[in-house]
């Protein structure tokens, strides 16, 4: 079924079969890699589909792990979806504004051309247009960056149904979302994608780890055009070690979102400050009267926000990352020096 939306070279390509990929069974004496034989712990060429990873990540998250690639941060799953399904010149992928840039960007890297549909003033998809688009590939993010919410699960559904290739759900923000993750939704729709990844919740964004959840055909298609060694071990060993704290990372989620509610509160007191979205993120998206001046103002006193204003239906608008209790009580200060 997922034949008819891949690249057709891809269908015929050999992969590059790696030293590690052609041995199978007991440790022995590797002399097949080229590699400096004395020891240390970075001496050995890493496994080239991460093994070890992918099963505790399968169990953390309840899946397969036949069903489970990890790459090098959500921005090279976001790379390989395109060079699988697009044909540059010709395919193009739908992405729905304000949201995520990586998903354009890397289309036109590829000379893939880029269908934008902005979302409704809730900030959920246009599910009606959404199913009139020719898109090879359509990219939701729920929880959105940078609107902080969900997308409605019904119209994740419908479009699941309807939309004719690969749905990719990015929930790089799932862990302090209370709505359930996609992924329950693998089993009866083998055209979606699911994206994660350890750089936000688990709190490892410079060990550069993210995740895919697909079907095993769209999972073997990434391995067969992926970088051979496209994670290191001391990245895939950071990802394995933070599986195995879940309940300190549980902890600082919810301290997060907690923070995130009193911010959220002390924020909608200040005269400078037009509206805050809810938001079911570790960020919130805040309209204020002035926001250029806001943005400038906070630079100069060395706190740096994301200026979202000139995306569609955020005018005004700054995304401000949830800090520690005391980061937002000095980012609170500071704005009251606004005058
Ligand atoms: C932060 C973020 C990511 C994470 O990207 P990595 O490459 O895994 O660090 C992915 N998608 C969205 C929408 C994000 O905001």
């Amino acid at each position: 079924m997922i034949n008819r939306y891949l690249r057709p070279h891809i269908l015929k390509l050999v992969p590059y079969s790696t030293a590690r990929d052609e041995y199978h069974g007991p440790a022995g004496i590797f002399l097949d890699a080229n590699e400096n034989p004395f020891e240390s712990r970075l001496n050995r060429y890493p496994d080239p589909r991460q093994q070890a990873l992918r099963k505790a990540v399968a169990d953390n998250r309840n899946i397969s792990h036949e069903m489970v690639f990890a790459g090098s941060g959500s921005d090279e799953v976001i790379d390989l979806l395109i060079r699988s399904f697009c044909e540059p010149g010709s395919d193009k992928v739908l992405v729905l504004p304000p949201t995520y840039g990586m998903y354009a960007v890397a289309a036109t890297v590829h000379n893939v051309a880029v269908e934008e549909i902005v979302l409704n003033a809730d900030f959920q998809p246009e599910v009606d247009k959404v199913l009139c688009s020719d898109a090879r590939l359509l990219f939701l993010c729920s929880p959105n960056n940078p609107t902080g919410n969900l997308v409605e699960r019904s119209r994740i559904e419908t479009i699941l149904d309807q939309f004719n290739g690969i749905v990719v759900v990015d929930e790089a923000y799932i862990d302090f979302a209370p709505g359930k993750s996609a992924i329950a939704l693998l089993d009866t729709h083998p055209n979606l994608v699911v994206i994660q990844t350890f750089s936000k919740a688990f709190g490892l964004a410079a060990a550069r780890v993210g995740l895919a959840f697909a079907h095993r055909s769209i999972i073997d298609v990434f391995d067969r055009i992926k970088l051979p060694y496209n994670l290191g071990n001391p990245s895939a060993s950071a990802a394995l070690k933070a599986l195995g704290r879940t309940k300190q990372i549980e902890n600082q989620i919810k301290a997060i979102i907690r923070n995130r509610e009193i911010l959220a509160q002390q924020l909608a007191m200040l005269d400078c400050v037009e509206k805050v979205f809810p938001s079911d993120a570790n960020f919130l998206l805040v309209r204020f009267v002035d926001a250029a001046r806001v943005f400038a103002h906070l630079l100069k006193q060395g706190i740096i926000v994301r200026d979202r204003s000139r995306q569609p239906l955020l005018e005004g608008c700054l995304r401000i990352t949830v800090g520690t209790a005391a980061e937002n009580r000095r980012l609170i200060e500071t704005l009251k020096m606004i005058v």
